[in-house]
């Protein structure tokens, strides 16, 4: 117990506009008093530029028990964070997709599972819907998946398969991240977990069958002491990881390899050439090529980004370094100009450059 009643740590559960609502760690909750606290978070917290996510821990000040109000006065250190929708000290990234309605796209669900990797936490692939398909075609994706380095649970909210087998491993302690695109029964499946959660469920609509988005808000529930879920907003395409040469690391069946032997090549991409110790015979193999493309893509028009700030603000790119452009004044008039201006043929207002150019000395000056 803090030596000061009226400071305590507590829990992001969820966040709102300008507030957050913070359950408090069962220590510091005392007996009788409000377990979940609405905060705003201290000026100089928002001044310093520290975020506040769901997940995070938070040490809260100026506790008002009667209004059940609080302030957050910091944020402690994360142990992992999931972007977009950010999600703070997650240890279980869940992806789910449907195996039909929508239809597995095996790209789509590739991102997934490299963004779920990007945080370092362990991942667990979840395969919705499969009352869906017939037995035959659920164990060939489970077969796939398994090829990949995913041990895939098959779960359907309509007969109950796998559900007991999830809410087990949901159940451990720690933080889970449910994610994946929508329509795929994300809702439905936290709902069959936790009767009483009411998630709006949506249904699955229009041309492409890809569910609206229903789930707004990141919001943390227990699902046993200690054992947090948070579901997040379905998004379709999540980001790739900045870093190409951090991609390969992010499928289970590349690391595999890797530590079997070591590629030859320095800063190899793994893009299968002869040689590499990756290879090419891997069915994700030309996804990662897809994603690999993307990144590099990505990489470039940042950098061309880089370069035309740099140059709104008078700065050019030397070999890897940017250094100012010097003022026109200050420059040596090129041999160009010097011949030019001898032969009286420089026109007034326009460099050499197509910038405001060198101006003749005004003969009335
Ligand atoms: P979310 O966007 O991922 O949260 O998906 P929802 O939970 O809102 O579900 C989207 C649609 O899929 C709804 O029409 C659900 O009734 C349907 N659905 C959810 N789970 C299952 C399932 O296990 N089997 C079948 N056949 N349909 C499901
Ligand atoms: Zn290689």
């Amino acid at each position: 117990m803090p030596a000061d009643p009226r400071q305590c740590f507590g829990l992001v559960v969820a966040l709102q506009a300008n507030y957050c609502w913070v359950d408090l760690v069962p220590a510091a909750a005392q007996a009788g008093q409000l377990q979940r606290l609405l905060c705003t978070r201290r000026t100089r917290l928002a001044k310093s530029g520290q975020t506040i996510c769901v997940g995070d821990r938070v040490r809260l000040e100026g506790i008002d028990w009667s209004s059940g109000r609080a302030a957050i006065a910091a944020v402690e250190p994360r142990s992992s964070l999931v972007p977009r929708p950010a999600v703070a000290n997650v240890s279980l990234v869940v992806v789910v997709v449907a195996v039909a309605e929508p239809a597995l796209d095996p790209i789509q669900l590739t991102r997934f599972l490299i963004t779920a990797e990007a945080t370092g936490q362990p991942v667990l692939l979840v395969f919705s819907k499969a009352d869906l398909l017939p037995e035959l075609a659920m164990s060939q994706w489970s077969e796939r998946a398994a090829a990949w380095g995913y041990g895939a649970l098959p779960v359907s909210c309509r007969d109950g398969r796998g559900l007991e087998a999830l809410r087990e491993r949901l159940s451990q302690p720690g933080l889970a991240v449910v994610c994946g695109p929508s329509g795929v029964g994300k809702s439905s499946l936290l709902n069959g977990l936790r009767p009483g959660l009411e998630l709006p469920v949506a249904a699955v609509s229009g041309r492409l069958q890809r569910g609206r988005h229903t789930t707004r808000h990141v919001e943390l529930f227990a699902l046993a002491p200690g054992a947090l879920v948070a579901d997040t907003p379905g998004f379709n395409r999540p980001d790739l990881p900045a870093d190409p040469a951090r991609l390969a690391g992010l499928f289970p069946e590349v690391r595999q390899r890797l530590a079997r032997a070591s590629c030859q090549f320095r800063d190899c991409l793994h893009q299968g050439e002869p040689g590499c110790a990756v290879g090419n015979d891997w069915e994700r193999h030309p996804w990662y090529g897809l994603c690999l493309h993307d990144l590099l893509e990505q990489q470039d028009r940042l950098q061309r980004q880089g370069q035309q700030r740099a140059d709104n603000q008078g700065l050019r790119q030397r070999g890897d370094r940017l250094e100012p452009r010097l003022s026109l004044q200050l420059r040596q008039p090129s041999r160009r100009r010097q011949r030019q201006r001898l032969h009286g043929r420089v026109e007034e207002g326009v460099g050499e450059d197509g910038g405001p150019g060198f101006s003749p000395p005004d003969p009335a000056g």
